[in-house]
């Protein structure tokens, strides 16, 4: 079986980018932005890295960064 670069290209959506501000919660400036997927779907979401303290969270694209064939229902 070949592994293909499909994995790499969409990991690059998930990206976590920086984010300038500190933790409310410890206080550390390690926060960053970005899509996570959950049962009520795609939220942007700013968190810290240290203490993983959710920041801010937003809803996003239905369907996430791609368009998943599973999820055209
Ligand atoms: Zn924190």
């Amino acid at each position: 079986m070949t592994e293909r670069r499909r994995a790499d290209s969409r990991r690059r959506y998930l990206e976590r980018k920086p984010v300038e501000g500190s933790c409310p919660h410890c206080r550390s400036e390690d926060l960053a932005h970005y899509p996570v997927n959950t049962e009520g779907g795609w939220y942007l979401t700013v968190k810290c890295q240290q203490c993983l303290h959710s920041i801010h969270r937003e809803p996003w694209s239905r369907l996430g960064p791609v368009h998943l064939l599973s999820d055209t229902l």
